[in-house]
This record gives structure tokens, C-alpha cells and sequence, in this order.
């Protein structure tokens, strides 16, 4: 993959920015042009795409089909058929004292903005704040990632060919070209990926006081009531775990599991895992590979370092970038598994006495993207959601809520802040200024008392 030259990159901004303040993206036609043809440009390099996921992820067709490339059209359609109406000035809620002023607000773009995007879902996790930025009415610069060459470098060149260059951009490299950009006044950075580079972004927008949005991970916790269906769990637990190769930031990161179910789900695991694998993972073509050696790596560092036993999987080919799809039960607290995100096909059970203890177990630490509960008691899920704090709460389900039209998708703390999915992000993207227009009678009627001085006789009349 071609890198962009460092030099090209305060050019680049430069172009972006005189695009915005040639007014290139104040029409609402003009955005949907645009919107329309990255439409195109993936719909019609479907396949391409397919190709060049499975060549970046080794991941099978469906799971991208199904996880990026369908909703990263829909993301596309539901802006372009709904910017208009997302666009319109707004009118304040009535109140008889400030109605002669006519106080409304206008969905105004901020600017240029920087779009830094991770590799476990390149083309939906590009889009969805491109295609915010852009129907917001700004001029963008992506930069996807380097341990995804095939497909960044085909977005890259579709966008920089077929996309008016005053407009959106992409910018291809690693660390040396994202410290380039970050040196730069943007007026909004997006940014999906980890939680130790989200301060480096953070640190570096603060310099500006450029705001930030960011999409980020961290341990997402699965809490099984005893009570509940565990064949129903297992199965939907396992196909989190293994879906992407476990590289989703809302796949679940570890099991708080009552004592008394631990065996039964272990049991159901099992099953699950042979019916979805009938000649084994390996062998499998409906099972993903890691991104790369390095991160094949650090999770056979964290296998090697756990004191838990591994009761299913745990064989890793380096070379291959294959981790089996592994259950760890007995994990200690203080090891790398349960202290950072695993992001791989690898699931820790940790035995809780009940639903409180597990409870109490997430609030010791930071708000996860996903609390899951697997209960088919109103009371228990309700308990559960009530007194926990999470990007999003899923209730016997996983993964969903990131497709899901119309729910506002994102972290809390440390695992986000900011929504750039659909309205939501068109929203983040927008400025809401607010606009006033006060016609000379206020003045005469009644306005005339704000004047100094400030009389008694001012107050009564
Ligand atoms: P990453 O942080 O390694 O990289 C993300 C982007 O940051 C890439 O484009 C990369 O080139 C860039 N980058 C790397 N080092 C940088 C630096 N020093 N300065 C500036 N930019 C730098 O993340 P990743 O490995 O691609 O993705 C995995 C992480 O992303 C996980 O933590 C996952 O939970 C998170 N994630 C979150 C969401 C969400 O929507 N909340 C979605 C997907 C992934």
C-alpha cells in the first residue's frame, strides 16, 4: 500500500479547507451528489471489497457482507434520503415572551474534518463518520488503516478518483502520517479505535481545542442469570466470540457466570461450537483470521500468561494468524486477559456467586461499550440495566446494536464520547446556531426596560 507522502498532507488539509469556504458543500443537493456517488462507489465494488476483506482478514464473505458492506450502504442511503429534512432550520419551542424574536437554530457544518478509522470493520467504521461529516455539510480527510492495505487502498483510490478532491480525501499511512495530521487544526476529529491511542488524539485536539468524538473499546461483560436459557446463551455468546475473529469493540469480553450454571454453559459452548464447526474452526471457510502476526501475538501472550485453564481451543499458528476459537475458565483478575480488551476469538469465564456480585464486579470498573445480560426475567434485566453504566445494553443478544436503524450507538467514558451513526451523527458533525431577529416594536412595547437605569418604576411597569 502506497503511503502519502508527509509533505502532500498540509496540502491536502489546505484543499479541503478551501473547498468548505468556497461554500462547495453548503447546498443540501450538492451533499447528496456526493452521497450518492460513494453510494455508487461501493455498491458497484461490492465484490472488490469482499475480495479485499477477505484478503485483509481472511474473513468469509457473509460476515462482511452482513457486518459492513449492507450497512455501510444503508448508512449511505438513509443520510441521502434524509438530509433534507435533517438539514432544516429549527424553530425553539414556543413561549409567548421571546415568539416576536423569532429564535430558531441552523444545522450549520463545523468545517474540515478528520475522519481516523480502525481495521476490524474498514469500510462501515469509514463510512459511517464520512458519511456524517458529509452530509453535515463539511469537507472531510479519512484516514483508514494501515493493517487493512487491501481494502484502505481501495477505498482510497475509488474516493480520491471518483469524489471531488475539494470534498473528501483519503490519506493513506500509520503512526508517522497520523502524527502528521494530528499536527494540523482540523474543526472536528472523529476517531474509532483503541483506548491508548484515543489519548494521543484527545492530547492532540486539545491543542486546538478541536472537538473530538470518539468510538472506542474496552471490556464488554456478558452476565447470565441462572434462571435463563443457557442453550439460547451459549449459542449467541459463542458466534460474539467468533464472529470477526472476536475483533468487534462490542464482542463480548468475558462471562460473569453464577457457579451453579457453570458446567451446563461450558456444556452448551461445546455444542454450540461443534454444530458451527462441524470439521473443526481451522478447517472452517466461516471462520475469520486475525489482522495480522502482531496481534496473533499478543494474544498468545495473553494465553500464555493466564493462570486459567483453558478448556476449549487455545491453538494459535503465528504464521497463519489463526487463534482458535477458546474458552478460559478460572481466570485471575490481575492477568492480561482480564485487564485488557482481548480483542480475539478468546472468552474468560469468571464465576460470580449471582447477578449482584457480577453487577457489582462491572461498577469496580470503567463503563464497558456493552453490558449483555442473558435472562428471560424482566426483573433481572431491568436490575441489570438499571443499576450499571454502558455505551449500549443488550438484553439476550450481541453485536446488534451497532446495524440497528436508529439507535444512538457509542460509548460512555471510557469507552467513548459521541454518536456518528445516521441522524446522530449528522448531529455530532453539525453546529446548532442558534439565530435571533428582533423587530424594532419590542423596543417600544416592552423591551425598552432593559435600558439603564434601572428604575422602580422600570420594574412595576
Ligand atoms: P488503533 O487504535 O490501533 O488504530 C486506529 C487508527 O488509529 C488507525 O487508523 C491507526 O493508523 C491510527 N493510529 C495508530 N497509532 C496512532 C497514533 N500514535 N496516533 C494517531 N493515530 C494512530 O485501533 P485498531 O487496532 O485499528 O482497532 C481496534 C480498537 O478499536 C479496539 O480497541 C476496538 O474496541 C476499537 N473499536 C471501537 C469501535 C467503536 O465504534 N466504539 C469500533 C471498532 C473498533
Amino acid at each position: 500500500m502506497q503511503y502519502t507522502p508527509l509533505e502532500d498532507i498540509p496540502k491536502i488539509r489546505e484543499t479541503l479547507r478551501n473547498g468548505f469556504r468556497a461554500g462547495k458543500t453548503k447546498s443540501v443537493a450538492h451533499r447528496k451528489q456526493q452521497l450518492k456517488q460513494l453510494g455508487y462507489l461501493i455498491q458497484e465494488n461490492m465484490q472488490a471489497f469482499l475480495d479485499t476483506l477477505q484478503s485483509d482478514l481472511g474473513r468469509p464473505y457473509f460476515e462482511s457482507d452482513v457486518l459492513e458492506i449492507t450497512p455501510a450502504i444503508a448508512c449511505i442511503k438513509d443520510a441521502h434520503d434524509n438530509v433534507d429534512k435533517w438539514a432544516k432550520t429549527e424553530k425553539a419551542r414556543y413561549r409567548f415572551s421571546t415568539s416576536a424574536m423569532q429564535p430558531q437554530y441552523r444545522k450549520e457544518a463545523k468545517g474540515t474534518v478528520l475522519c481516523i478509522s480502525p481495521y476490524n470493520v474498514p469500510v462501515l467504521l469509514s463510512m459511517q463518520p464520512v458519511v456524517a461529516a458529509l452530509s453535515a455539510g463539511n469537507t472531510v480527510c479519512l484516514k483508514p488503516s494501515e493493517q487493512t492495505p487491501a481494502t484502505s487502498s481501495l477505498l482510497g483510490e475509488l474516493i480520491n478518483k471518483h469524489m471531488d478532491p475539494e470534498v473528501i480525501q483519503v490519506v493513506q499511512g500509520s503512526v508517522e502520517v497520523a502524527t502528521k495530521l494530528l499536527e494540523l487544526q482540523w474543526d472536528h476529529i472523529t476517531y474509532t479505535g483503541s483506548q491508548r491511542v484515543a489519548r494521543i488524539v484527545a492530547a492532540a485536539a486539545a491543542r486546538y481545542l478541536t472537538p473530538t468524538t470518539l468510538e472506542l473499546g474496552g471490556k464488554s461483560p456478558v452476565i447470565i442469570d441462572p434462571k435463563s436459557d443457557l442453550r439460547l446463551a451459549a449459542r449467541r455468546i459463542w458466534w460474539g466470540n467468533v464472529v470477526n475473529g472476536g475483533q468487534v469493540c462490542v464482542a463480548p469480553d468475558y462471562v460473569l457466570c453464577p457457579r451453579e450454571v457453570q458446567d451446563k454453559l461450558i456444556k452448551e459452548i461445546n455444542i454450540a461450537h461443534a454444530e458451527f464447526f462441524p470439521k473443526g474452526p481451522k478447517n472452517s471457510d466461516s471462520f475469520c483470521r486475525m489482522v495480522s502476526t502482531n496481534h496473533t501475538e499478543r494474544i498468545a501472550r495473553m494465553l500464555k500468561a493466564t493462570k486459567g485453564d483453558i478448556v476449549l481451543g487455545g491453538e494459535i499458528e503465528v504464521k497463519e494468524r489463526y487463534v482458535a476459537p477458546t474458552l478460559v475458565i478460572n481466570p485471575s483478575l490481575d492477568e492480561p486477559l482480564m485487564q485488557e480488551e482481548i480483542f480475539g476469538p478468546v472468552l474468560p469465564i469468571v464465576p460470580v456467586q449471582n447477578v449482584d456480585e457480577a453487577i457489582a464486579f462491572i461498577n469496580a470498573r470503567d463503563h464497558p461499550l456493552a453490558i449483555h445480560v442473558f435472562s428471560q426475567n424482566s426483573k433481572v434485566k431491568a436490575k441489570v440495566a438499571d443499576e450499571t453504566q454502558s455505551g449500549g445494553f443488550l438484553a439476550n443478544e450481541l453485536l446488534f446494536q451497532v446495524t440497528t436503524h436508529g439507535l444512538p450507538f457509542g460509548g460512555v467514558g471510557p469507552s467513548g464520547s459521541g454518536k456518528l451513526c445516521g441522524k446522530f451523527g449528522f448531529d455530532t458533525l453539525s453546529h446548532l446556531r442558534c439565530t435571533l431577529d428582533s423587530p424594532k416594536y419590542l423596543d417600544t412595547l416592552v423591551l425598552w426596560k432593559r435600558y439603564a437605569p434601572y428604575t422602580e418604576a422600570n420594574r412595576k411597569s
